[in-house]
């Protein structure tokens, strides 16, 4: 069994560069847990930011929202 990977992409809203990570669900889970925003930093121009869960992984909000 290959194990799931959430492709979770953001852009930063000041420089406009966009960061993509690629994290297993125990690395989602640890990292963002189930909030509906994720705070990001970027890698550029070092602000941080905030992204909507909805919007930089999908498939993960699905995921969080069809365990309740
Ligand atoms: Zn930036």
């Amino acid at each position: 069994m290959t194990k799931k990977r959430y492709k979770v992409e953001t852009s930063c809203p000041q420089c406009g560069c966009s960061a993509v990570s690629h994290l297993s669900t125990e690395e989602i889970r640890e990292r963002y847990g189930d909030v509906p925003n994720v705070e990001m930093e970027c890698g550029e121009c070092m602000i941080k930011y905030e992204a909507e869960m909805k919007t930089a992984c999908p498939e993960w909000d699905a995921a969080c929202r069809m365990k309740e």
